[in-house]
């Protein structure tokens, strides 16, 4: 209990992280040395910048991550919070490789999700079921390999028992260089809320102060139906 506290207090200071994070990206306008792409060593385009307010949405968050190290200077607006100002544009710099990387960015981001839109379905489906705790119905949404014995099918319904909510933040499309058409890894960001059972292998079965990030091995099974073939902390 004392952990769902403590996140429920870190909840605002999370939210100011972001934006100060988010902020810093928007500060990228700010003159590098003489107008030089410092990722791609070419001469920028001095333009006005559109300065664009609201609340980014989860692709803008992800690429103002990914951005900083791969195109920092690829967009021709910039994310100036929540908060609306008069300010509509300001002078900044874009790089033409830059722009390049974010749309090859962009369209691989598009495609993967594109191809993983049933699985993905799927995945979501399980953790709504197992947040329902219909530890039966979620079972069978489980590769046969992770409960084809015994114990094993006892340790996962003493695991997904021991779930008392669960709610999937956010799902990204990983390490697709291992993809198959039955198979599709993801990048998971889940909020979870877990007994203690006494007699779990690890404390909470290993579910720890949110988020919990896990990477998770969708299968399409003989049935043609998408499963979770694997739960993994690390990718
Ligand atoms: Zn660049």
């Amino acid at each position: 209990m004392k952990s769902i506290k403590w996140i429920v207090m870190m909840l605002p200071v999370m939210f100011l992280l972001s934006l100060t994070a988010m902020m810093g990206y928007a500060g990228k306008d700010a003159a590098p040395d003489k107008g030089i792409c410092p990722v791609h060593g070419i001469k920028m385009k001095s333009v006005n910048l559109r300065v664009v307010y609201g609340m980014p949405s989860q692709r803008e968050f992800e690429e103002m991550r990914v951005g900083k190290s791969l195109f920092p200077y690829g967009r021709d607006y910039m994310l100036a919070g929540c908060v609306v100002k008069p300010e509509k544009s300001r002078r900044g710099y874009i790089c033409s490789e830059c722009v390049k990387a974010r749309q090859t960015w962009i369209t691989s981001k598009d495609r993967w999700n594109e191809i993983s839109k049933a699985s993905q379905a799927s995945l979501e489906e399980f953790f709504a079921v197992v947040n329902s705790r219909d530890v039966d119905e979620a079972m069978k949404s489980m590769a046969s390999a992770m409960i084809n014995t015994p114990a094993k099918r006892r340790e996962w319904r003493k695991h997904l028992n021991a779930i008392r909510s669960i709610h999937v933040l956010r799902v990204e499309p990983a390490n697709t260089d291992q993809w198959r058409n039955n198979r599709h890894i993801f990048k998971v960001t889940l909020e979870a809320h877990v007994a203690n059972a006494p007699d779990a292998p690890i404390p909470f079965y290993g579910w720890q102060d949110n988020p919990n990030v896990r990477w998770i091995t969708m299968e399409l099974n003989s049935n043609r139906r998408w499963v979770v073939a694997n739960i993994a902390t690390g990718p």
